[in-house]
């Protein structure tokens, strides 16, 4: 069986996790592995204030409460993509406002940014899809005239660049999931980066239930108190723990990734000329992490004829986002600005194969032989 997702494990979590229960005795949020990989990312992605949350969700839902999102206010995002996008301005009271993607990176279309805009507009959320990036200089430009704030759902893209820029880092505030599907893992868990240090003391109150905890911890006020909206968004010592040890081994966790989706690349190539399926396309100033590779096929009928065959053959591949605007919430939560050329013809032509950290290079031949005789036997 080859399967589609395997977590990550690359050797010493077990011994941090040890280490937070045996020698730091301490298991709640904001412990030392909290504040290493708070750290490493601010650090790494030089970037001015990183918090790790209890997932990318919550992430995004601090990022609506640190907007002022209000009823009636309008978000900007794609419709191909997670609920969680979305969702988190919804809960505020926002309207979203769904644009077509591009079909060759399954992002945002950048252009059709501007005339969804209207006084009501607080934000624009592009999602970096499969880690590859928006095109990050226009949506800001677009931002900065419009006065909007750039959320980067950014769950997809850790390690990720932009024109030599950390995805997460290129908008006002970039979201990070740590979920076990996600290239770096602590089963459930997600982060913030916030850009302008103006937000930093309000994200960690509302971080902390919408206490100033964090600042009497550091010895700043002598009582904690209320003095915000807030929730619960601090992961435990234990989660953080396991997440340490993947960014320390962060470069290679990627490197593998990246050898794993070139082997699938070049084995599929000719496929792509013989113009049966397509392939990912990476644009010129964007280096990608490998977090996902796809395929795209004719259309719905043969994507789940390529699905059955490859599992009759122990293969688990997966399709991925029914486009929001489609949904129930989605009809009643949001609207389509514009016409949907691409989101939902796009969406049921892709599939994702088996990737993740470790995956053998026997198998990705094999799913490789898979798909070619499919084709032989299909035509
Ligand atoms: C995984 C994912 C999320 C949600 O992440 P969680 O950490 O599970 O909350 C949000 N947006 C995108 C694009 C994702 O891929």
């Amino acid at each position: 069986m080859i399967n589609f997702n395997v977590p990550p494990f690359v050797g010493k979590e077990e011994q941090y996790i040890r280490e937070a229960i045996i020698e730091n005795r301490k298991l709640c949020g904001d412990g030392p592995f909290t504040k290493k990989c708070n750290e490493w990312f601010e650090n790494e992605f030089k970037t001015p204030k990183a918090l790790i949350t209890t997932s990318c969700t919550h992430a995004l839902e601090m990022t609506a409460i640190l907007c002022n999102i209000k009823p009636g206010d309008e978000v900007i995002a794609p419709s191909y993509t997670f609920v969680s996008t979305v969702n988190a301005f919804v809960l505020r009271g926002a309207k979203i406002v769904f644009v077509d993607i591009r079909p060759d990176t399954m992002n945002i279309d950048e252009t059709l940014i501007e005339p969804a805009i209207t006084e009501k507009t607080k934000a624009i959320i592009p999602v970096h899809y499969a880690g590859v990036a928006c095109e990050m200089d226009i949506i800001m430009d677009i931002a900065k005239k419009h006065k909007l704030y750039v959320i980067e759902d950014a769950a997809q893209g850790v390690m990720s660049t932009y024109k030599g820029k950390p995805l997460g880092t290129i908008g006002d505030f970039g979201c990070y999931s740590f979920h076990e599907t996600k290239n770096y893992s602590m089963g459930e868990g997600g982060a913030i980066l916030i850009q302008n240090n103006k937000f930093t003391d309000r994200a960690e109150v509302i971080r902390e239930k919408g206490t100033d905890r964090s600042k009497f911890f550091r010895g700043e006020v002598d009582k904690y108190s209320w003095v915000d909206l807030g929730s619960s968004f601090l992961p435990s010592e234990l989660n953080a723990a396991y997440l340490y040890a993947q960014l320390e081994e962060a470069d290679k966790i990627n490197k593998n990734r990246l050898d794993a989706w070139d082997l699938y690349y070049r084995g599929l190539e000719n496929l792509e000329k013989r113009e049966l399926i397509e392939l990912p396309y990476i644009p010129k100033g964007c280096k990608h992490n490998a977090h996902m590779f796809y395929i795209k096929l004719k259309g719905l009928k043969e994507r789940s004829e390529l699905i059955n065959y490859l599992k009759s053959r122990d293969i688990l591949s997966v399709f991925h986002y029914i486009p929001l605007h489609s949904a129930k919430a989605g009809i009643e939560f949001g609207r389509f600005h514009g016409e949907d050329i691409y989101t939902t013809k796009e969406s049921e032509r892709l599939l994702r194969l088996p990737l993740y950290y470790g995956i053998s290079k026997e198998d990705i031949n094999s799913v490789i032989i898979a798909i070619e005789e499919f084709f032989t036997t299909s035509i």
